[in-house]
């Protein structure tokens, strides 16, 4: 796992800087350093998908053992918190914009 690099200037980008972009909530991102438009690779935008989705499918088995509502929020808060830690080492870049399919 490393931190997204450009693809046009070659510089890694920092934590920080890939969390600025993603709360821009778009598909292309700004690099800060040269400027350039990147996107998510297609490779990397199913990982994190993936990656994402993985720890609901848990909620319908705690729900089921008859969990408390508020354990169970606090784990999806969690999950939330922890993707959001590690997305921006799943993010690998792409200069052009990859279909999904
Ligand atoms: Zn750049």
């Amino acid at each position: 796992m490393d931190l997204p690099v450009c693809q046009n200037c070659s510089q890694k980008w920092t934590w920080k800087m890939t969390m600025r972009q993603f709360f821009r909530f778009k598909r292309s991102m700004i690099c800060e350093n040269c400027g350039a438009t990147q996107y998510q690779s297609k490779e990397s935008l199913w990982k994190m998908n993936l990656i994402g989705i993985g720890p609901y499918i848990f909620i319908p088995f705690l729900i089921g053992f008859n969990t408390s509502l508020p354990i169970v929020i606090s784990y999806a808060a969690v999950a939330i918190l922890l993707f959001l830690m590690i997305s921006p080492y799943l993010l690998t870049l792409s200069n052009q914009e990859e279909p999904l399919f």
